[in-house]
């Protein structure tokens, strides 16, 4: 059976040293949380940082350390001190945790860091081999190991792999800015799912791959090479029942009435955070400083509990927000602050499960307002802590990923002091029916999706990409296959060949002109024709094919069925009309004029529209466009309208490869037929081929051919048996 072996930075247990003795702390964090339901379910390994320096522990320790651990189905990574700095305060904490929250002015690079980055990827990589099998399931959490996919694929090349970053991904633009994108964004794909929290973030992700390495994608799914690549949002949710009862418990309701009781007969504001400058927290407050000035009847009447959690405490940016949120706090506290009211309590400190259930269902109104934050678990547990009651009222930040899912609470913007100001008023005015409206909206989306919902999501779709890799698997053509194919062929007395040119024969060009066939080809192409009956069945024009092959024994079908040249001479299939390219061509031009790099094609029967050569992303939404504009024009014009590799074409609805190949395969008798081609066009050759003839098709996707190879150098590879077989026969 298949085992899980998950890998994040820090293990679920940590370990510290306190007045000289070493503390195992279990991780109440969600993540934990989500995956403690998976871990029952499939026999598991957590590999990762234990969280002290391995300066620190003395080599009998680091085995206590191990043995502790692996009680609790850990296996610790140990770092140096100098690791920690450069890979984890360095390249996580000072270049990507900026650049991906989209503050690119503090991203600080080094090409050390980088190299730190990739040496602890490696060490993380070595580890998870030790414990981890071709059969197994990975899951790779977060920022820290962007390599490490890539690093497993390379060593186990069959493995199962997942990837779930927990922050945003920012848009292309700002992606981009990062010296090592390209490295980075090549080890995500080593995975098989990449997961993010929203849909937009997965949209970043597959758009940089596709301006940056050039892979495209079909609906979330990459085509890397001889895989697939799974790119989807999975929101992640938190233990809803562990909240929403939390005020069950009878210390939270000690500890509620407690602090009523300091509190008075005020409405609470809380605002709960780690004291980051992703949060938002200056902002916030100075909306709070305008709401009392501009609202003095709530003054005595509102506090806000400030909850800062201390984090990356030595770190410049972080010294100096804390400075700017100190400041802050003192001046609305001496501004508008009486003897027996403060506007602000500010609490600098981490807070317990149960103390933070007590501040969950104190509050009137939760402020999450961080200027960028990937999900934001807060935004969350404050509504679920509302369960019993349904009342209280969720001021939320539209750049939180929970955002997409709580669309009911009041969503501002945390840039606009103004609007921060006018929803703190809005939240606390608004009637209690309306709250428990939007409350109960929530917390049943909330209750649905939970983190083990959200764990067993990511798993359901590692193991449907396990199980399409196995099918693909059976689609290969391995040595064995690939003899027996050879067998049939020697046995054969008509055997016939229906190939592609492009994508099939030769690879791709940036103009169609440029793809000449090459002397190694044509060699190929003559030996085999002295064997079998070999057809080029091409979507070019006639005379591009009569100048490449003119010379060999080949029979040849132009314009993807239009022209066909058996016996010496080019003969259509059908009369055909080519009139209607008069009122085509205008609309062509029209789309190469609005989309630069693109280009028309003419050919006798047909036109085709290039863009390979064009900006990925506008290219595709152009040719969405006018695919669907000349869908409108060809109905009652007897056209139909094919989209190739990066080309759309436009040509007579009765012609298509399939239509040529039966005729071909009717004028004859064949007792061995094979072909091979890469993209649309050629599944209508497919479909019209019977049971027994070998269907290849070059590249990932949907397709009806019985065989997928890897590239045009592997049906070259198949030729190239066909031929030896056949000449090692004679
Ligand atoms: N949290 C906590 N004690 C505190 C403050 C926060 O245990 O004093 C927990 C909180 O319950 C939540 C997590 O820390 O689960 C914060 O997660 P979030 O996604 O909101 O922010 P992050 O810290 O991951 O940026």
């Amino acid at each position: 059976m298949s085992k899980l072996v998950i890998v994040s930075n820090r293990l679920p247990v940590s370990v510290s040293r306190r007045k000289g003795e070493l503390h195992f702390t279990p991780s109440v964090g969600g993540v934990a949380t989500g995956l403690s339901s998976i871990r029952r379910r499939f026999e598991s390994v957590w590999v990762g940082w234990p969280g002290v320096n391995i300066e620190d522990v003395s080599s009998s320790e680091v085995e206590l350390i191990k043995n502790r651990l692996s009680g609790d189905g850990c296996v610790p990574v140990f770092l140096s001190s100098h690791e920690v700095g450069a890979y984890y305060y360095g390249f996580c904490n000072k270049t990507i945790w900026p650049l991906f929250h989209y503050f690119y002015l503090y991203m600080d690079y080094t090409h050390d860091y980088f190299e730190e980055y990739k040496r602890v990827n490696e060490k993380f990589c070595e580890k998870v081999l030790e414990v981890a099998g071709e059969d197994d399931f990975i899951w790779v959490h977060d920022y820290h190991l962007m390599l490490l996919p890539a690093m497993l694929r390379k060593r186990l090349p069959n493995a199962t792999i997942g990837f779930f970053l927990h922050i945003p991904f920012p848009s292309y633009e700002v992606y981009r800015l990062l010296p090592p994108r390209a490295e980075i964004l090549e080890g995500l794909l080593g995975a098989d799912v990449v997961g993010f929290h929203t849909y937009d973030y997965a949209l970043h992700f597959i758009f940089s791959v596709m301006y940056l390495l050039g892979y495209e994608h079909t609906f979330g799914e990459i085509a890397v090479g001889d895989r697939i690549v799974k790119v989807d949002a999975f929101p992640m949710g938190i233990d809803y029942e562990k909240f929403a009862s939390a005020v069950d418990n009878p210390r939270v309701i000690r500890d509620l009435k407690r602090l009523r009781r300091r509190l008075g007969d005020v409405r609470v504001i809380l605002s709960v955070d780690r004291l980051d400058y992703t949060k938002g927290i200056p902002q916030r407050l100075e909306a709070f400083d305008l709401f009392l000035e501009r609202y003095p009847e709530y003054r005595e009447k509102v506090t806000m509990i400030l909850v800062g959690v201390p984090t990356r405490t030595g770190v410049e940016h972080y010294m100096m927000l804390k400075k700017q949120v100190d400041e802050l706090v003192g001046k609305i506290n001496g501004k508008y602050g009486t003897v027996g009211w403060n506007p602000v309590w500010y609490l600098y400190r981490s807070l317990p499960f149960h103390s933070l259930s007590v501040l969950y269902n104190i509050a009137d109104v939760a402020v999450v307002t961080p200027l960028r934050d990937g999900m934001n678990l807060i935004a969350k547990e404050y509504v679920a802590s509302k369960d019993r009651t349904g009342e209280g009222v969720l001021v939320l930040s539209e750049f939180a990923g929970a955002a997409k899912e709580l669309g009911e609470a009041v969503l501002v913007n945390p840039n606009d002091i103004d609007e921060l100001c006018e929803s703190l008023r809005e939240a606390l005015d608004m009637p209690v029916e309306e709250q428990k409206e939007r409350n109960t909206l929530m917390q049943a989306r909330l209750k649905r999706y939970t983190v083990s919902r959200w764990a067993e999501d990511f798993m359901d779709s590692m193991s449907e990409m396990k199980q399409l890799k196995s099918a693909h698997a059976h689609r290969k053509v391995d040595d064995k296959v690939l003899s027996s194919f050879v067998e049939r062929f020697r046995e054969s007395l008509r055997p016939v060949f229906f190939l592609d040119y492009d994508g099939t024969l030769v690879p791709f060009a940036s103009r169609p002109e440029k793809a000449l066939p090459d002397e190694e080809l044509k060699e190929l192409l003559g030996s085999l024709s002295r064997a079998a009956q070999v057809v080029i069945i091409s979507g070019r024009d006639r005379s591009t094919l009569d100048s490449w092959f003119g010379t060999l024994d080949v029979g040849l079908v132009a314009e993807h069925g239009v022209w066909i040249k058996k016996d010496g001479g080019w003969e259509t299939v059908e009369k055909l009309d080519k009139s209607w390219k008069e009122q085509i061509k205008p609309i062509l031009e029209l789309f190469v004029d609005r989309t630069p790099g693109t280009f028309i094609e003419e050919k006798e029967y047909s036109l085709a529209w290039h863009y390979r050569m064009a900006d990925p992303d506008l290219a595709v939404r152009r040719a969405r466009e006018l695919k669907n504009t000349l869908l409108q024009l060809v109905a009652n014009l007897n056209l139909g309208v094919m989209e190739g590799n990066k080309v759309i074409e436009v040509k007579d609805a009765r012609i298509n490869k399939g239509t040529a190949v039966s005729r071909w395969l009717s004028e004859g008798e064949w007792d061995f037929v094979f072909a091979a081609g890469d993209d649309v066009t050629d599944e209508d050759m497919f479909a019209v081929l019977s049971d027994d003839a070998i269907s290849v098709k070059v590249g990932m996707g949907h397709t009806r051919a019985k065989y997928i190879v890897e590239s045009y150098r592997e049906v070259r590879k198949l030729l190239k048996a066909f031929v030896e077989g056949k000449v090692g026969k004679e």
